[in-house]
């Protein structure tokens, strides 16, 4: 199989860095890169750079650390939803730096991400890890209580075919959810679909993928998008 350079080099850089990660922003532009759909995003190196990012993607934002120490960014006080205008993106950046400073003092900042912030939607998981003998699976499931709690979610390995994806949807036990429930929005099974596709090429041709976690994507009534992605090498 024949992947195109500008993935390699997705992993060359954190290779080169010897990190086993990619940070948020490398896997969304690799997931990118496979056409599946990711907010727009620039790290900040510093607060005006910040402000210019903001006003660049346009309002709302949102603002996440990028730091190696710091996975699970929300837990450490390390993302900002809703951010309007360039005051709350100077408090913005510098709240998330102290959060970071306090809660995990040991953590190198590497940056701000500075991001589109994508409407409210109905929230899945897509997922991945790799299994010494049987090879790299693939994950669905909706997000919130109903993967943490009650693991109602859906396996494949990987390659899988179009007919894999649409029964992966089906196989969950809240699949119901997906069609518009107690007046909630109908989800586009078409674009989760793709996004499962995508994803399965995604990892039949990268190997290096040890583990992958889309958590969450947001779906709407048409179209979805992976507004958190993060890969384990
Ligand atoms: P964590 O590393 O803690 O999983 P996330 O990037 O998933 O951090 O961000 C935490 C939460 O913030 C997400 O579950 C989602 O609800 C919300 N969020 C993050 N990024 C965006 C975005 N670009 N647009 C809208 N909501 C977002
Ligand atoms: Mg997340």
């Amino acid at each position: 199989m024949i992947r195109s350079p500008e993935v390699s080099k997705v992993f060359e850089i954190a290779n080169t860095e010897e990190r086993k990660f990619l940070y948020e922003h490398e896997a969304k532009k690799l997931c990118g890169l496979y056409g599946i759909p990711v907010t727009q995003i620039e790290v900040a190196k510093s607060e005006d750079h910040a402000v210019e990012a903001a006003k660049k993607i346009g309002f709302p934002i949102v603002l996440k650390i990028v730091s190696p120490q710091v996975l699970h960014k929300s837990d450490a006080g390390g993302v900002i939803v809703g951010v309007n205008d360039e005051k709350g993106i100077r408090e913005g950046y510098n709240k998330i730096i102290s959060n970071i400073k306090k809660n995990v003092p040991t953590a190198v900042i590497e940056g701000i991400l500075v991001q589109e912030m994508a409407p409210k939607g109905t929230e899945i998981i897509i997922g991945s890890t790799n299994d010494p003998t049987f090879g790299s699976t693939i994950m669905f499931g909706l997000g919130g209580i109903f993967v943490e709690i009650l693991k109602d979610v859906s396996f494949r390995l990987v390659p899988i075919t179009s007919t894999d994806a649409w029964e992966m949807l089906d196989e969950i036990k809240a699949k119901k959810i997906l069609d518009g429930v107690r007046g909630m929005p109908k989800s586009d099974k078409d674009a989760i679909v793709e996004i499962l596709l995508s994803t399965s090429k995604m990892l039949t041709e990268c190997p290096e993928i040890k583990e992958l976690d889309m958590n969450p994507v947001l779906v709407y009534e048409k179209g979805a998008r992976a507004v958190d992605a993060r890969i384990i090498l």
